[in-house]
């Protein structure tokens, strides 16, 4: 069974054309998570800047999802202050998990929702996210 996410245009788009790839001049801190099932393997790379993400910029390689999910993440949380980008997480998070996700609107992101029909492509849609809260303080 294919997901039918696969193919929806912002999937695609995303995928053959992903934004903020590449490499960090002097990030802050940076990630590795990977999707051995998959074989999606996402490097997050972090400029933290005032309390907020100044930059943002990621490398990899894996599906169609995994990418699209990273380069739709960094676009929503370049700019944002820490606190909101953890908040986005957590949002983003329940959007893919929880069977009542919160009220907030997530815009594009939630789209995603439709790979809770294929929950081996949770994971795919969730790593860049695991490594971006990787990078976050815990304080
Ligand atoms: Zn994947």
């Amino acid at each position: 069974m294919t997901p039918e996410i696969l193919y929806q245009d912002f999937i695609l788009r995303h995928f053959k054309n992903p934004q903020n790839y590449g490499i960090l001049e002097s990030p802050t801190i940076e990630a590795v998570q990977e999707n051995p099932v998959c074989g999606d393997e996402i490097t997050l790379q972090v400029k933290i800047e005032n309390n907020l993400i100044s930059d943002i910029k990621f490398q990899g390689k894996g599906c169609a999802i995994s990418i699209a999910s990273a380069s739709m993440m960094t676009e929503q949380v370049k700019g944002l202050d820490l606190k909101n980008v953890q908040s986005l997480i957590e949002s983003f998070r329940e959007l893919l998990l929880a069977k009542k996700p919160d009220d907030r609107n997530l815009g594009d992101l939630e789209r995603f929702a439709a790979v809770k029909k294929f929950p081996i492509r949770i994971k795919c849609a969730l790593l860049a996210w695991l490594a971006l809260e990787d990078c976050l303080p815990t304080d």
